[in-house]
């Protein structure tokens, strides 16, 4: 079944949401893994922002239409 995955970072700066330059295959395996010392730059602000589990949120898209959500317990 196709699945297709987008990863979103909140700049800690500007609080926008961006796509992640790292993308994962699914949701379980980036919160299987553990992320240490990575960047983004934020296309709004410039800044660059630390990647962690906390500012992060999965858009996963199904073949079927149905869309479930992940985001950070902290998210807005
Ligand atoms: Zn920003």
């Amino acid at each position: 079944m196709e699945r297709e995955i987008i990863c979103e970072i909140r700049c800690l700066n500007c609080k926008k949401w961006f796509r992640s330059p790292i993308q994962f295959g699914d949701a379980e395996s980036f919160f299987g893994s553990t992320l240490i010392n990575n960047k983004a730059k934020c296309p709004f602000c410039k800044v660059m922002t630390g990647i962690d589990k906390e500012n992060m949120r999965f858009d996963e898209r199904r073949e079927d239409g149905r869309a479930t959500h992940t985001e950070g317990k902290d998210a807005v």
